[in-house]
């Protein structure tokens, strides 16, 4: 048994050759990509919202770090 890739029907061109993989699916016909784990609907907002807060206490740290000037 030969394990199927799973075709689909394109959103973008409507196409045949849309081609569902593990981390994003792809058109084979007009290379259009849709990437899963960077698609907004893949991300709670509370993920986005906790992810922007770190990124700023990152920040902050980063610039105590590298710092001594002001
Ligand atoms: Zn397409």
């Amino acid at each position: 048994m030969e394990r199927g890739i799973l075709f689909d029907t394109c959103p973008h061109c409507g196409d045949r050759g849309y081609e569902h993989l593990i981390t994003y699916s792809h058109c084979v016909n007009c290379l259009f990509v849709h990437d899963r784990y960077e698609s907004e609907e893949m991300i709670p907002p509370w993920a986005r919202v906790e992810f922007r807060e770190y990124s700023k206490k990152i920040d902050r740290q980063l610039r105590v770090i590298s710092g001594g000037t002001p």
